[in-house]
């Protein structure tokens, strides 16, 4: 088998379509060669070798070390110099690479081939004794740390020594006779704590550093990345091996990271920061505060600091070409990395760009209009549940506020919460229910649990690179980063601005997208949906069949769903129209009443009531469809609470305190769910539905009048079981129908439909459907009742469940496709065997997942239904699936 494959010197083996086997930044590597740019020759080691590695108890395939030192001759030839040898030794970097990038895998190890020998060799090539020894320390440390597991601290610990020693602050002071000692001091440490002497042959270095890429694929932080990320662990990783070129070699020398596009506002200009006379990871880490590459980054950043373009401007036009050539060869926004040395440019990576969901859409809008791609690919480029982040609340203008100081806009989004400072407890704090914001001097991998249950982030090191600010905006959690005006003590769990003080639990709240950082908690407001969100959700309704509908009772949603583009109300829950404090005691006093007259008789107050309800959600809906839920809840739940309430109770029905606990304790039930509830209700006290479907009538006819629209009413029959069940619902509605035309001298269309919520109704579909004009899946309580499983109390065990594979999502947010929705399905057919235009639809909570968008697709639904603020996002899915 072939495991290896090579790249450099304008040609490569592999290409960008070859991430599966090569990683990511393998096959982009090989791209990048292939296109002629300039980039260090190296080779990877495909992911099947991972596979292979882990299916055969880690060992290698025999063949594997001849193919190596083939790639590995390559290479020497390619850069004209020899791996291990003393005059012209080739340096190398090991890099891991798995399809999608994780931050959880091993860290590159940078210059490895140095030894005794070979770093003469550097020193005379460069002629710079200091650059020779400061790389081999710098190797001795980061293969200590990453590739042996030596504690970072141990080694930080004997530079500090050296410094004290010699008398000095910076490490730039120290010599190159002071670095040689510190290699020594290096390996002897290595020694200590392994039992093994340093490896000194370069090949026995390599091979270490590439068994500890593969062995990382199942280190603990790459584990609960790729479970966060639902990356599955057979995918396996990739090993980079690359011929070093040094960013530190002086002052013409220089390391970034740079973006085509504006990651944080998807504004097309050229963005990004390097440090002159740097390493590697150096900009990332946060370690010296970073220039900007172009002008543009330079004011945006509001940077005292020169900008790459006028320090540079020959390298720069060079960079910026390949900024041009890359995204039009992608289509996309790229992430670059790149080394100049001595003022050579050299790409060590380049790939797809992360970026705030307000770039995503900006990006996406931005090069559908410059023809870079077409409409269908920029919908389907925007993950919908990005887009949810731009559908929430950001700080109020007007609002006061005391800004503390400000750092660097990161990831926009407005987050306040209590102040933690370590990420063990940013989960233990929000496992307790409590909103938390982060805060860091800098932060690592090792944080991503507790970053990903963050409100917030904020740190007082890095820049708009540092790790903190890319996972930031990958999660979509706002993040303030750099803000050199804190002072962080993580020790004793203070943070320190100016002259205050914060503490541990203190209220913060941060402004990701101007960097502010706030004492106390700010009001927010609703953010715009025009521009480009507009233009989007525009495309979007031209492709998608779906309709999609809103679950809502109050005007307030009812207003909110509309202006996210509902086409309508799929869900209106009359209960929660009976908790209002002027209409509850009636309620209390109608499901406590002993006889039919004295429910009447509450019900009567309560009419004028629902009427009203129903004439403003008419108003509002302006003609589009409304699908009104009958009483549905077991009726317990409205029971009055403590003495008081039920002396009031007592006072409106005319009886005694005594009376009502009594008739109270009858109605509680050892399972409500599966009790008297539903059209249970309607089929034990008809006049309820009498009422609620005179009110919907009424006050349907009073807008049609006032308004001049036609109110096409449905009326949903809830947790109906039988063809019987429904039928004699139906003909109630229909005698109230008749009694409100006769009375009001006018008619009306409506429609009485159900709900699909027992297994049995979806089973007797094609009976209910004889008489019922719509169906509506109640997918909430279809799936515990399918799966006998109950929302409120299935937490703990569906947590196992999920982790043992056995329901691969939570079957509450997202459909579970082959049991609820099977059913659906058959419903869905049989519905429409006996009644060919039957109205389908969803309004579960599933009815804004995308996923189960795609399901209702499947099936053909009509439309769904989901709360106000999914409804773009149900909107975006709708079209997606289509695609
Ligand atoms: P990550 O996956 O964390 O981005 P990389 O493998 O890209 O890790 O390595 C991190 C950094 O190390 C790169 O951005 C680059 O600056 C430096 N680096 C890696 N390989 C080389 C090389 N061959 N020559 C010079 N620098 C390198
Ligand atoms: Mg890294
Ligand atoms: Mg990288």
């Amino acid at each position: 088998a072939k495991w290896v494959y090579t790249f450099g010197d304008g040609q490569a083996e592999g290409r960008a379509d070859m991430k599966n086997l090569l990683g990511g930044k393998g096959a982009n590597l090989a791209e990048m060669a292939s296109l002629g740019l300039p980039v260090p020759a190296g080779f990877t080691i495909t992911t099947e070798l991972c596979t292979y590695f882990y299916d055969n108890g880690r060992t290698y395939p025999a063949e594997l070390e001849a193919q190596v030192d083939a790639a590995l001759a390559h290479v020497e030839q390619v850069m004209d110099a020899k791996f291990g040898d003393p005059d012209n030794p080739l340096l190398v970097s090991v890099r891991s690479g798995a399809r999608a990038s994780m931050p959880g895998m091993m860290d590159t190890v940078l210059n490895l081939g140095l030894n005794d020998t070979t770093v003469e060799g550097l020193i005379k090539r460069s002629e710079d004794a200091r650059f020779g020894y400061d790389s081999y320390r710098r190797f001795v440390q980061m293969y200590g740390n990453v590739v042996l597991g030596i504690e970072g601290s141990h080694f930080d610990q004997l530079l500090e020594e050296m410094k004290d020693d010699r008398g000095v602050d910076l490490d730039t002071e120290l010599k190159a006779e002071d670095w040689k000692e510190l290699v020594g001091a290096f390996k002897a440490l290595v020694e200590r704590e392994t039992g093994q002497p340093f490896p000194e042959t370069p090949k026995q270095q390599m091979w270490g550093a590439i068994g500890a890429v593969f062995g990382s694929w199942m280190n603990k932080r790459a584990i609960t990345y790729r479970k966060l990320h639902d990356i599955p662990a057979s995918w396996g990783t990739a090993v980079n091996v690359q011929a070093m070129v040094f960013g530190n070699m002086g002052d013409d020398c220089a390391t970034g990271v740079a973006f085509t596009r504006d990651p944080a506002t998807g504004e097309n200009a050229f963005y990004g920061e390097y440090l002159v006379n740097a390493q590697g990871e150096d900009v990332v880490a946060g370690i010296r505060t970073p220039q900007n590459i172009s002008l543009a980054g330079k004011a945006r950043n509001q940077s005292p600091l020169p900008a790459m373009e006028e320090v540079m401007p020959e390298l720069y036009r060079q960079l910026d070409g390949i900024r041009e050539r890359l995204e039009r060869h992608y289509t996309d926004m790229q992430d670059m990395e790149f080394t100049i040395q001595q003022n050579k440019l050299w790409m060590l990576q380049t790939r797809t760009g992360k970026r705030t969901s307000a770039a995503s859409l900006k990006i996406a809008v931005d090069m559908a209009r410059e023809g870079l791609i077409d409409q269908t690919t920029a919908i389907s480029r925007i993950d919908p549940a990005q887009l949810d982040q731009l559908l929430h609340p950001m700080l109020d203008p007007k609002a006061d506020k005391q800004v503390l100081t400000k750092g660097l806009p990161a990831s926009p989004g407005a987050a306040s919460g209590q102040i933690v400072f370590t990420a063990d407890e940013a989960e233990d704090w929000a496992k307790r229910g409590l909103k938390v914001i982060l805060a860091r001097v800098e932060t690592s991998p090792e944080d991503i649990g507790g970053m990903h249950v963050a409100e917030g982030i904020l740190t007082s090191r890095g820049g708009m690179t540092s790790h903190a600010a890319v996972v930031a905006r990958g999660m979509g959690t706002p993040c303030v980063a750099g803000a050199g005006g804190i002072r962080i003590d993580a020790s004793a769990k203070t943070l320190s601005v100016g002259g205050t003080v914060l503490k541990e639990g203190d209220t913060l709240t941060l402004d990701g997208a101007t960097g502010e950082v706030i004492a106390g908690e700010v009001p927010t407001i609703q953010p715009e949906l025009t521009g480009d969100f507009g233009t989007l959700m525009e495309w979007v309704d031209k492709i998608r069949r779906l309709k999609v509908r809103t679950n809502a009772e109050t005007p307030e949603d009812a207003r909110t769903a509309i202006k996210f583009g509902a086409q309508g109300i799929g869900l209106c829950r009359t209960e929660h129209m009976f908790f209002d404090p002027k209409r509850i005691t009636h309620m209390r006093q109608m499901i406590l009443a002993d006889s039919e007259a004295n429910r009447r008789a509450a019900l009567e107050h309560l009419l004028p009531y629902q009427r009203q309800d129903f004439v403003e959600l008419f108003t509002i809906m302006r003609g589009l469809p409304v699908t009104v839920r009958l009483l549905d809840p077991p009726l317990h739940e409205f029971l009055p609470h403590g003495d008081a309430e039920v002396a009031e109770v007592a006072q409106a029905a005319g009886t005694t305190p005594d009376e009502v606990r009594r008739a109270a304790a009858q109605l509680s039930e050892l399972n409500p769910m599966l009790g008297h509830r539903g059209c249970r209700l309607g089929i034990t006290y008809p006049e309820i539905y009498e009422m609620q479907a005179q009110a919907i009538f009424e006050a349907a006819i009073e807008v049609s009048k006032t308004d001049g629209e036609t109110v096409v009413p449905e009326i949903m029959i809830p947790l109906v079981g039988t063809q019987a069940e429904f039928d004699m619902m139906k003909a109630v509605i229909d005698q109230v129908a008749q009694k409100v035309f006769a009375a009001s001298g006018t008619t009306l269309t409506y429609q009485v439909g159900t709900m699909i919520e027992l297994p049995r109704a979806a089973l007797v579909a094609d009976a209910i459907a004889k008489n019922a004009e719509f169906f509506s899946f109640g997918t909430n309580d279809l799936t515990q009742t399918t799966l006998g499983m109950s929302r409120d109390d299935s937490g703990p065990f569906l947590e196992v469940y999920r982790d043992k594979g056995i329901y691969e999502k939570d079957p509450f947010a997202s459909i579970d496709v082959d049991g609820v929705g099977a059913l659906v399905e058959l419903a869905a057919e049989k519905g429409r065997k006996t009644r060919p235009d039957i109205k389908l639809g969803i309004c579960g909570e599933h009815g804004g997942d995308p996923a189960s968008v795609h399901f209702c697709e499947s099936v053909n639904l009509d439309y769904v239904s989901c709360s106000p603020y999914r409804v773009p996002i149900a909107r975006l899915a709708a079209a997606q699936a289509v695609l």
